[in-house]
């Protein structure tokens, strides 16, 4: 990725605002700053975009909307803060975080209305550190169904998508002003693009093998669930601007996705009362903290896999999710009588296991506390016949990037925002700290459709 510092650019075409990458961020980027009469054209490296977007769950998290309001949730932006800050230790910039949480309702009724998308909100279980139900999903509850409402929601607004176009080069002045960028075609053919004002909307760095094993140790053996266009292009051109980076180590992780078969296995079959084992048959860890930090505790078990483990009530809940219907299907998901047909189905000690299971069973009757400060509760007692998936630990994406104020606009080392360009979605600094365990489920898509929705406002307004 280059950085072409001139005084002049000579391109071959123009436009107001210009928006890098076609995900849930440039999408929702253009959308909003569309809306303003702005005009607005979107690069994509692929040639069909999809992006972690449409890998996801697509779940977005918003605070007081129309739809949790049909449904009686009282909720607001000061509690989804509070919720956010208490999840990342309050090891993030307060200032950004109470300004998504804020526009989160807005930005998700925003797309429902802009772009037809059917969201509701996901019931049955609340996501790990949401103190209410606020997880929007379309019906699938996948993120390629999302990115089904937004592409075509940009095509009838007639919003320019050029595709197959690998943005490689920004041009800035003296000053930091983005003068454009030079797009690569497959056939290596370059192109000029001149704007009034960038959005880096092209993801994190996950898929950088090297910028991982340099900022997130712990992930370097891990697979790397995400796409493949998040290769730090937006954390290169920041660094070759003189931009503030922040919080590189922080990331999603998952512990809970099926192995070998590559498919995530909701959060839901733990936070509602399964547990994981090792090889050994035993517990390591509070399967109900979350599902980030979980992902470094599985990789750290033998094998980097462990034993996920669940009942009937918690498959029905599970099942509102496309994926684990998939894996279901798949042959992942094994239904076993006792813990000797999950001893044998998994090549477990079957004793231990059982031990395992008894003590568990104990806890949630008597409502008790273990030694890593997980509390059970009768209502999640576990019953035969059991469900167990092998899983192992995986990045879905990463949460730090280009740091930004609460308008989305990019700072500088000094603090102060570089005259035009803005950041959303993976390429910027989220709002989950400098470690896993920070992350709140759904800070990804909040970075997505919030900070694209602030950056297309705050874009449109400067060009
Ligand atoms: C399996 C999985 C499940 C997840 N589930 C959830 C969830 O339920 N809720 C949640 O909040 N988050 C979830 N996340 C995280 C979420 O998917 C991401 O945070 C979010 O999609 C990021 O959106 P984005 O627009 O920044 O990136 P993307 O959707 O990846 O879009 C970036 C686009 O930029 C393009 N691009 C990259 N470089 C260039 C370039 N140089 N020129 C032109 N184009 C470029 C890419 O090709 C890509 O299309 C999940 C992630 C994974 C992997």
């Amino acid at each position: 990725m280059n950085l072409l510092r001139v005084g002049e650019f000579d391109a071959d075409a123009e436009t107001d605002v210009l928006v890098v990458g076609a995900g849930a961020a440039g999408l929702t980027a253009a959308l909003s700053a569309h809306a303003m009469g702005v005009e607005t054209l979107l690069l994509e490296r692929d040639d069909t975009p999809t992006g972690s977007t449409s890998l996801s769950s697509g779940l977005v998290p918003a605070a007081g909307t129309r739809f949790q309001h049909a449904l009686g949730i009282d909720d607001d932006g000061e509690t989804f803060f509070a919720d956010i800050i208490a999840k990342n230790g309050d090891q993030t910039d307060a200032a950004r975080a109470r300004r998504l949480a804020e526009v989160s309702a807005e930005a998700v009724e925003f797309l429902a209305d802009a772009a037809d998308v059917p969201f509701s909100v996901v019931e049955g279980f609340t996501y790990p550190g949401h103190s209410v139900l606020r997880m929007h999903g379309t019906p699938q509850r996948t993120g390629a169904e999302l990115m089904g409402h937004l592409l075509p929601a940009t095509e009838r607004a007639a919003i320019p998508l050029v595709t197959s176009a690998c943005v490689v080069t920004l041009a800035a002045n003296g000053a930091g002003r983005i003068l454009g960028v030079e797009v690569e075609r497959p056939d290596g053919g370059r192109e000029r693009i001149a704007c009034q004002a960038l959005i880096l909307a092209c993801g994190g760095f996950g898929a950088n093998a090297g910028r991982v094993r340099a900022h997130i140790p712990s992930m370097t053996e891990a697979l790397y669930f995400g796409h493949p266009g998040h290769r730090g292009d937006a954390v290169a051109w920041g660094e070759a601007l003189g931009a503030r980076l922040a919080d590189l180590a922080g990331h999603q992780g998952h512990g809970s996705v099926a192995h070998p078969h590559g498919i995530l296995i909701t959060w839901a079959a733990m936070s509602e009362g399964g547990i994981q084992v090792n090889h050994d048959g035993i517990r390591f860890a509070d399967e109900s903290h979350g599902y980030s930090e979980h992902a470094a505790a599985v990789l750290a078990q033998p094998g980097g896999e462990a034993i996920a483990i669940f009942d009937a009530r918690i498959a029905g809940i599970a099942r509102q999710f496309e994926d684990f219907r998939n894996a279901e299907a798949l042959g992942a998901v094994r239904v076993a009588a006792d813990a000797a047909a999950i001893a044998s189905l998994f090549a477990l000690p079957e004793a231990a296991l059982s031990e395992t299971l008894a003590e568990v069973d104990a806890l949630a009757v008597r409502g008790g506390r273990d030694a890593f400060g997980r509390t059970f509760s009768p209502r999640q007692r576990l019953t035969p016949p059991y469900l167990a998936v092998r899983v192992t630990g995986a990045l879905f994406h990463t949460q730090g990037g280009l740091d930004t104020d609460p308008d989305a606009r990019v700072l500088g080392a000094d603090l102060r925002p570089l005259p035009n360009l803005f950041a959303a979605g993976g390429a910027a600094r989220g709002v989950s700290g400098p470690h896993a365990d920070g992350y709140l489920s759904g800070n990804g898509l909040l970075s997505a459709v919030g900070l694209g929705r602030i950056a297309g406002l705050a874009a449109g307004k400067r060009a």
